[in-house]
């Protein structure tokens, strides 16, 4: 397993339509691998593949709770919401590739998942709490949506505007 470096805000890659994993190989294997030991490196819950620059529809997400034995681990290629629940819930959410910055976040409290699993198996999950907010997060990755487009315009525009000048700075020295 491989550390990646990761996709930073405005790094277009964040923006792209992800394209479809084809069939579930070696490579996407390794893939999902390196990407778990980044999240890991990162102390990220979860990571999409955009994020180290592969415009690919791949997450996988580290749900694990230190009471619960049971590793909450998952791969999954192709994921794709198939229901959602009428209720909502609101929680602070960050991201990896926008450092430093958080906000609360409404989004469906439960959400069905169906995806092809590390053997390109089709596989189901149901989820609700964090992980229901952190599989959603994930696949918004893979259609070029941000946590920050569900901010006040206002306070996007200001992210936005900070990271796009750090960015400069970091690229001039
Ligand atoms: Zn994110």
């Amino acid at each position: 397993m491989t550390i990646r470096p990761l996709s930073i805000l405005p790094a277009p890659v964040l923006r792209k339509l992800a394209e479809p994993v084809i069939t579930v190989d070696d490579d996407i294997r390794q893939l999902m691998n390196d990407m778990l030991e980044t999240m890991r490196h990162e102390q990220g819950l979860g990571l999409a593949a955009p994020q180290i620059g592969v415009s690919l529809r791949v997450i996988v997400m580290d749900c694990s709770d230190e009471d619960d034995p049971e590793p909450m681990i998952w791969k999954m290629a192709n994921p794709e919401i198939i229901a959602a629940s009428d209720d909502t819930a609101r929680m602070e959410e960050g991201c990896l590739s926008i450092p430093g910055y958080r906000g609360e976040v409404t989004r469906p409290a439960a959400v069905e998942v169906k995806y092809l699993d590390e053997h390109g198996k089709q596989q189901q999950m149901q989820a609700d709490g964090l992980l229901a907010a952190c599989v959603q997060h994930e696949i918004d990755h893979l259609n070029g949506k941000l946590f920050i487009d569900y901010l006040s315009r206002i306070k996007r525009d200001m992210i936005i505007r900070k990271m796009t000048k750090d960015a400069r700075i970091d690229r001039d020295g």
